[in-house]
């Protein structure tokens, strides 16, 4: 497998910018995704990888080689799409040796190989069924066959469980990623969905209107947002986004929210003034009584250990806790609030940036 490389990747179609320079590396054995809403330029970036789409400028290289502007069939990438066509009137093993076939290998290594795929992907005892009866998994995994049988440099894979209902897609999610890690492979995984992102990457690029807005580990992405749109997009329910209005220098420990002053990571930047926006994800907001920021329960949803509870504080902003079930919370409930300080991310809200603080300093330890 191999390490691949992009760097200011461009693409315009006629005045329209689909993406705009994006930099990134996967490396070798490392399992990407590109995640973001529909539109954002996933599915792009990933044909430009493949060779279906030419870049508008920017480079890509391949195991070290420059393939920018090599034709698909010469990059040795295994491109996979969310609609497996299938041959029908082919059984199991004639469809993974199809790309073999074309290639014109010979029978002897082509039945070995085929053999070893049916094998890592545990269909071997299918091979000689057609696929017409196979269950839709099955089809899936004759289909993962097809690409992984060509022994590529790299996977490339666009929603492939996109069809599939919530509980098969979850186990497949795992097989991909066990798949992944058997063969060594490198691959890059285009999805709008951050629950798969989130189980299966090694890291993510959360892309939003042709630009890469962060670029991380999946815990790092949750815990750290860069920006608003990241902060808003990952996460279930997501984090909640407070506005307020004030003054910060260099240093500053709290913010002032309503009536409340709240306790926050320490500043790491010169200071920041105006529109700004306090960050909490959902677990890290408890009820206290002894708070100053006070807020009216407006429901709850049970989630079997957990609840969530939409609230509404005295100036207006809504909110969202995760609280354990046990705990009782009833509508129309005057509570008092306590936020994670320690947790909590400050935005500029003009920008949508994430404003450094001692939440980013492991990061900046490791460069
Ligand atoms: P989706 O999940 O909906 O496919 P995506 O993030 O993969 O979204 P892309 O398919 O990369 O998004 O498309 C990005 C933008 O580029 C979209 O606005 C799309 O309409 C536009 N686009 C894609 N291909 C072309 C094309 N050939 N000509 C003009 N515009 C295009």
């Amino acid at each position: 497998m191999a390490e691949i490389r992009v760097h200011k990747l461009h693409k315009a179609f006629g005045a329209f910018t689909a993406v705009r320079e994006s930099t990134f590396t996967v490396a070798d054995g490392q399992f990407f995704c590109l995640l973001g809403p529909s539109g954002c330029g996933k599915t792009t970036t990933l044909r430009m990888i493949a060779g279906l789409e030419l870049p508008t400028s920017g480079t890509i290289l391949l195991g070290g080689e420059d393939v920018t502007f090599k034709q698909a069939s010469g990059r040795d990438i295994a491109f996979v799409f969310q609609l497996f066509a299938l041959y029908p009137h082919m059984n199991v093993r004639a469809n993974i040796a199809y790309p073999l076939r074309a290639q014109g290998m010979a029978r002897a290594e082509v039945r070995r190989r085929v053999e070893e795929a049916a094998h890592t992907l545990r269909i071997g005892h299918l091979l000689d069924k057609p696929v017409s009866g196979l269950s839709s998994g099955d089809r899936q995994r004759v289909a993962l066959g097809r690409a992984i049988v060509r022994e590529p440099l790299a996977f490339l894979m666009d929603e492939p469980l996109g069809a599939l209902d919530a509980e098969f897609r979850e186990l497949m999610c795992g097989e991909l990623r066990g798949l992944h890690d058997r063969l060594g492979a490198t691959t890059v995984y285009v999805t709008h969905d951050q629950l798969e992102a989130m189980s299966m990457a090694d890291a993510i690029a959360v892309m939003n209107q042709g630009v890469i807005e962060q670029l991380g580990a999946p815990q790092e992405i949750y815990d750290r947002p860069a920006s608003l749109f990241v902060a808003d997009f990952i996460g279930s329910p997501s984090m909640n986004l407070l506005p307020f209005s004030g003054r910060l220098a260099r240093g500053a420990r709290a913010v002032q929210l309503e009536n409340a002053e709240l306790a926050v990571p320490e500043l790491r930047e010169d200071g920041a003034e105006g529109e700004l926006v306090l960050g909490v994800r959902p677990e890290h907001v408890r009820f206290d009584d002894a708070s100053r920021l006070r807020a009216t329960v407006v429901e709850t949803e049970y989630l079997g250990t957990t609840q969530i509870a939409t609230l509404t504080t005295a100036g207006g902003a809504s909110l969202k806790a995760r609280l354990p079930s046990a705990l009782p919370v009833r509508p129309g409930e005057q509570v008092g609030l306590a936020l994670r300080g320690e947790r909590l991310s400050l935005f500029e809200r003009a920008s949508g940036r994430a404003l450094r603080t001692s939440l980013h300093d492991a990061e900046a330890a490791r460069g």
